[in-house]
């Protein structure tokens, strides 16, 4: 279940661009501006429980932090848990990481490492608003398999095509993205 060409073109009119945030030469896809616009958010959580009901999903784990707010959503209308997968050093329990490259340094994920435990071998949707380099959404997806369940599929509302970030995601688990940006 894929989303028509009205649906793309609403998401797509509702992504602001911000040139030159947070730093010279990136163009910041805000969605501030789709959350905010009753027609656009509808129309992306309806599409995006039309496609995942499908599934027979038992988590939906979101990225911090853009992608508690589509990830959290979902989870409820599909009436599964949800996950948050969280920089380092926010989550109080025991927790497993996950380091991932950055253009200058390293980052580092994490899940708590009871997170799925109620339900074995749990299939697991990840969220992201975004997959630009995919380290993080990569991270992620290492974690979810190794706190025991199963990443069966990422979905970001936009990928960035002129990056590898997608092509290599789809070593691990299927991608799918909503808006992408060539
Ligand atoms: P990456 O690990 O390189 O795929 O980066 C993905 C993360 O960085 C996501 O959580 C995005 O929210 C954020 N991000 C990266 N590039 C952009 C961009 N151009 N606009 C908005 N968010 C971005």
């Amino acid at each position: 279940m894929n989303l028509s060409n009205t649906e793309r073109k609403i998401l797509e009119n509702s992504i602001r661009d911000i040139k030159d945030f947070p730093k010279p030469g990136i163009i910041f896809k805000d969605i501030t501006t789709l959350l905010n616009d009753a027609e656009a958010y509808g129309v992306l959580m309806n599409h995006l429980y039309t496609r995942y009901k499908e599934y027979n999903l038992d988590y939906v784990a979101g990225i911090d932090a853009r992608g508690f707010i589509f990830g959290a959503a979902l989870a409820q209308m599909l009436g599964v848990g949800f996950v948050p997968v969280r920089k380092k050093g926010k989550l109080p329990y025991t927790t497993i990481g996950e380091k991932y490259s950055l253009e200058y340094g390293i980052d580092e994920v994490e899940v708590h490492i009871d997170a799925f435990s109620k339900i074995p071998d749990a299939k697991v949707l990840l969220i992201d608003d975004l997959i630009a380099t995919g380290g993080t959404a990569n991270a992620a997806a290492n974690l979810i398999n190794q706190a025991g369940a199963k990443c069966v599929e990422s979905c970001f509302i936009i990928g960035l095509t002129f990056l590898d970030g997608i092509k290599n995601l789809k070593e691990k688990t299927d991608v799918y993205t909503l808006v992408e940006v060539n």
